[in-house]
């Protein structure tokens, strides 16, 4: 018996080498895989570059700081996101 490396449920391997219980967590586990290494080849290319906020503030952010806005702009984004939401719901509610 072995443990899948994904779910952690007890299966019996066919194979010496199979690490996951069946195609489900394979699968799933190699879309991960796939999307990670998307990320860090995203990261990578970042290396070497200046990034500024996309906030426009002028604040430079880090290559691990995937949606583009700085910790102060990303607030702020928030806010207005929240903001834009609550206008959205009042108009709606007026229609009816
Ligand atoms: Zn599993
Ligand atoms: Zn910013």
């Amino acid at each position: 018996m072995k443990s899948c490396e994904r779910c952690d449920n007890k299966f019996t391997p066919k194979v010496s080498y199979q690490i996951y219980c069946g195609d489900a967590c394979r699968d799933e586990a190699t879309k991960d895989k796939i999307a990670e290494r998307y990320l860090r080849i995203k990261r990578q290319r970042r290396i070497g570059k200046k990034r500024f906020c996309i906030g426009g503030c002028g604040v430079q952010i880090s290559i691990y700081n995937d949606d583009g806005f700085c910790a102060n702009c990303n607030i702020n984004k928030k806010i207005v996101d929240k903001m834009l939401k609550e206008v959205k719901e009042y108009f709606d509610y007026g229609k009816e």
